[in-house]
């Protein structure tokens, strides 16, 4: 046994294989579920095993005083695929510390920072004292591969769900020791494109100047998607963009992740995109049509003289603020059709989609985050950002619960999540233990 029975907890809930998107695992998922409910139990909270068509999500509550807030925080006990295996230096179920570096799979994503929380609770019932707050822990099994269940889930439970905010550590930290706020975050919008020419692949030689080759009018189509100075040329595109304020502009250029450093985190020869904005405000701020697959044509080793029949693209544009998924595919779908020649069938398939989030760091609620940060981190002032990523579970909370999330991740940004070797640091751990503290003093 650890002699440091928080990290007793911590190594017990890594050594969960629980891969949610691999059936094999799903004893693993099980026990570790039952494993949180069990330790929410010990804590005095009731806690229930809710099963879903998929992964079951634990549901803790304390009884709830009348007249203090609510706060709801949320996590989720599944984790990545760990292939592949060879890459790890130690196999990733079994934590291994080493200069205050634990190495493990989940041991950032999620579990040493929604653990952190519960911790966090743990010290200051221990200490005797009450919570300052009501708590309920919303930690579910189906993260990992898109929370398919947890939408249906908050419908049928809303109103023992209500809650004042909601908490989720799950996001980065810009630099070791620099704790950060997360307070946007990007939407997503998905579509696929198929242009069809001949009914059948023809003979180049034969056929070649007589029909529209497929290839060839995909990339023109996708030419028009940009002009020249990096904007995106769909109508309408940018008009419901909510432009950056001028303090993010100036908070981001302190920021120590310049256009310099990102270049390099890129590999890329040189920066690119649209003008006017740093690399760091077109990532956290501005929306793009961006390119994730082309394909049509003869694919295999040396020449084959053909005129394919079929080509096609995938397409996601990253959304902000008050972008709304739907219309954006609409627009896009229009321009493509309205660009596209008669030469060729053009068919379009929409995916996915998710709704940029934004919660003004400034409001009651992000100043008690920030106070709460600072103390966690050695009075260091806080950082606020937008991520670029999208995370569709927190437009989902406010849809459906209609309340903010504070994102206060604790991440840092080699921690490899979903790679081998994924890494928490015990300081970081030991940081979210303190921060869940502060920040349900703030937040009473
Ligand atoms: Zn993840």
């Amino acid at each position: 046994m650890n002699p440091d029975p928080q990290l007793h907890d911590l190594f017990t809930l890594l050594r969960f294989s629980s891969i949610s998107t691999d059936p094999a695992h799903q004893p693993q998922m099980q026990a570790c579920a039952a494993w949180v409910a069990e330790k929410m139990s010990c804590l005095g909270f009731s806690s229930t095993i809710h099963p879903t068509p998929g992964h079951p999500i634990v549901l803790a509550r304390k009884k709830p005083s009348p007249g203090k807030k609510t706060v709801l925080i949320y996590g989720h006990y599944d984790v990545q695929p760990v292939d592949p295996l060879h890459l790890w230096t130690h196999p990733p179920f079994e934590p291994h510390l080493e200069n205050g570096i634990i190495t493990a799979r989940g041991a950032t994503d999620n579990k040493g920072q929604f653990l952190a929380h519960i911790l966090g609770v743990q010290e200051t019932l221990d200490s005797g004292t009450e919570l300052p707050v009501n708590l309920i822990f919303l930690i579910e099994g189906e993260e990992e591969i898109g929370s398919p269940h947890l939408p249906a889930f908050l419908e049928q439970h809303r109103e023992e769900l209500a809650c004042d905010v909601i908490v989720i550590s799950d996001t980065g930290m810009i630099a070791p020791g620099l704790p950060t706020f997360t307070y946007g975050l990007r939407g997503i919008a998905a579509l696929e494109l198929f242009l069809t020419g001949p009914d059948k692949d023809l003979h180049s030689g034969i056929y070649g100047g007589a029909v529209a080759n497929p290839i060839t009018v995909l990339a023109r189509l996708l030419g028009t998607l940009h002009d020249e100075q990096g904007r995106v040329r769909i109508p309408g595109f940018y008009s419901q963009v909510r432009e950056l304020q001028s303090w993010e502009r100036e908070a981001w250029k302190k920021l120590p992740l310049g256009d310099s450093d990102l270049l390099q985190l890129t590999g890329s020869p040189a920066l690119a995109g649209e003008d006017g904005y740093s690399a760091l405000e077109r990532c956290y701020a501005r929306p793009t049509a961006e390119l994730n697959g082309i394909s049509g044509g003869y694919q295999g080793e040396g020449t084959k003289t053909v005129l394919p029949s079929r080509a096609s693209a995938k397409l996601t544009f990253r959304l902000v603020p008050d972008q709304d998924p739907d219309i954006i595919l609409e627009q896009a779908c229009q321009h493509l059709r309205e660009h596209c020649p008669r030469t060729v069938h053009l068919e379009i398939k929409t995916g996915h989609s998710g709704k940029p989030y934004l919660v003004d760091p400034h409001n009651p609620y992000g100043q008690a985050a920030q106070r709460a940060l600072a103390r966690a981190f050695d009075h260091a002032e806080p950082a606020l950002i937008r991520e670029g990523g999208s995370i569709p579970i927190v437009a989902t909370f406010k849809e459906v619960l209609g309340v903010d999330t504070l994102l206060l991740g604790l991440a840092l940004p080699d921690c490899r999540a979903h790679s081998p070797n994924e890494n928490f640091p015990v300081a970081n751990f030991k940081a979210g233990i303190r921060l869940n503290q502060e920040l349900l003093r703030e937040l009473a």
